[in-house]
């Protein structure tokens, strides 16, 4: 929204005008194209970015992070365990109570806390005072029949969802920030010293027993479920996935094989660039003026807290250039990230006659009133380029990692099933960017490799996995009465 793109244009007749602002949607929904053959590049370029990332460290912009997660809970575990959700503008505190074999989640609790703009920000121990104090509040509404056993110290699954150079299940350290956030001191830090470390200054005795990326989190709550699960994918204010390597199949890793004869890799998906994929003038500018330029490029492109963004940036060019909304481009919509992606959301699923969600969208976030059925269908269609290309991309990445794992195809009339756990709010709430999403992986499996797929959606998965990650990684391991 340059202000010297705010030229005289009131003397253009208005189906000049309006010509102007098609040709606009027309070129951005042509550079914004996906067909089938342009999404297995992407797919194919991926699976070949796993493998680079898996060869060596810094191999690819795929960090595809060592997880140290390897066995998986069994569902045997027993106790009471918390765990502590950071990964967007709220997070959540967990307790959940562990029955073993027959009675496997007995209850779990949960309260939600936002963060504060300013801490998101700010230094690092003003944020994990904020999270330790939250979660010493919580601990102290657990009941008299909750408390752990005398002479044990409580434990804590910490779902951390940025990417973290992993160096134990119980430690790593924070390579960068993304999603807004932009603490510098706890850059290159241990993300579970930081967080000790304020457990400690709130007067807490807690231990942290496993550190987990939400993707791995769902994973492991997924296949708690459903053995059949094979990979997590997070849609959400940031997107990821994660799923189960072969650990034979990692150069990288010069451990010990564990017994299992696995390990989950956490892709950091979010980072993946490719030259086969549709960026437009509006990505460059929103990546230009973001808070990590040149980071998180399919991020930026699929997930939630992106595509209000992306909208409004076209409309910002439509509006000075067609000048669609009058003769002066609207002061609220030259404000970046005021548009946000559940108001896309809602008026991409506007199905009133007249458009009426549409209108009260623009007039209640941008202030624009007086708008014509026509420019409201313009701007419907403005939020479906967007959020189509998100979700198909999205639908490649996943193909990428079914490739990489040898089941994007049928083989021998093989009959093994993969599930993929898929969790998020853009996945939860934006009906026509999931159903699109699940579409455009039918359309680039073929109908017999798809019988063998399946998604499902792993609500809370990643609290719940971390929480059982921290039950099964336990300095006590319990063990049931034969
Ligand atoms: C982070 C990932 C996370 C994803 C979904 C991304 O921005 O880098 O670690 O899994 O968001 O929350
Ligand atoms: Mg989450």
């Amino acid at each position: 929204c340059a202000a010297a793109a705010l030229v005289v244009r009131h003397r253009m007749k208005s189906s000049g005008k309006w010509a102007r602002a098609l040709s606009i949607l027309k070129e951005f929904e042509e550079k914004c194209g996906t067909p089938s053959s342009k999404l297995k590049q992407v797919a194919d370029a991926m699976t070949v970015e796993m493998h680079a990332g898996l060869a060596s460290e810094g191999g690819s912009k795929l960090k595809m992070i060592i997880s140290y997660v390897h066995n998986f809970p069994t569902g045997d575990e027993k106790g009471l365990f918390y765990a502590l959700d950071l990964g967007g503008t709220n997070f959540r505190v967990l307790r959940v109570h562990l029955g073993g074999k027959e009675s496997r989640v007995v209850k779990q609790e949960f309260e939600e806390v936002s963060i504060p703009a300013h801490l998101m920000t700010g230094s690092s121990d003003e944020l994990f005072d904020y999270i330790a104090s939250a979660l010493a509040k919580f601990v102290a509404t657990e009941s008299d029949s909750q408390h752990v056993s005398p002479g044990r110290q409580r434990e804590l699954g910490f779902t951390f969802s940025f990417p973290v150079r992993q160096t134990s299940i119980s430690s790593g350290t924070l390579i960068k920030w993304t999603k807004g956030f932009s603490v510098e001191d706890t850059v290159g830090q241990d993300v579970v010293g930081e967080l000790t470390k304020a457990i400690e200054r709130a007067g807490l005795d807690m231990r942290v027993a496993a550190l987990v990326n939400d993707t791995v989190g769902t994973l492991a709550g997924g296949r708690y479920n459903n053995p059949d699960v094979a990979a997590a994918v997070i849609l959400g204010t940031g997107t990821n996935a994660a799923y189960v390597e072969h650990a034979h199949a990692i150069p990288k890793w010069h451990g010990l094989l564990p017994k299992s004869g696995e390990m989950v890799i956490n892709m950091e998906w979010g980072n993946f660039r490719s030259s086969h994929l549709p960026l437009t003038e509006y990505d460059q500018a929103l990546d230009a003026g973001s808070l990590n330029p040149g980071e998180q490029i399919l991020e930026k492109m699929i997930s939630g807290m992106y595509l209000g963004e992306i909208v409004r940036r076209v409309l910002c060019k439509m509006a000075e250039e067609a000048a669609i909304f009058g003769d002066t481009v609207p002061p609220k919509l030259k404000i970046p990230f005021i548009l946000r992606t559940p108001h896309t959301s809602a008026m991409h699923h506007d199905t009133s006659p007249d458009l009426k969600v549409v209108a009260t969208k623009l007039k209640d976030i941008l202030e624009i009133s007086n708008t014509s059925l026509k420019l409201r269908k313009l701007i419907v269609e403005v939020c479906d380029i967007v959020a189509t290309r998100g979700a198909r991309l999205s639908a490649a990445g996943i193909v990428g990692i079914l490739k990489k794992l040898g089941r994007d195809t049928v083989k021998d009339g093989e009959k093994q099933k993969s599930v993929v756990a898929l969790d998020g709010g853009l996945y939860e709430h934006y009906t026509k960017f999931r159903t699109c999403m699940e579409n455009t992986l039918w359309e680039l499996l073929g109908e017999e490799a798809s019988e063998n797929i399946a998604v499902e959606h792993s609500m809370d998965g990643s609290g719940i996995g971390a929480a059982l990650l921290a039950a099964s990684h336990s300095q006590y391991i319990e063990v049931e009465e034969p």
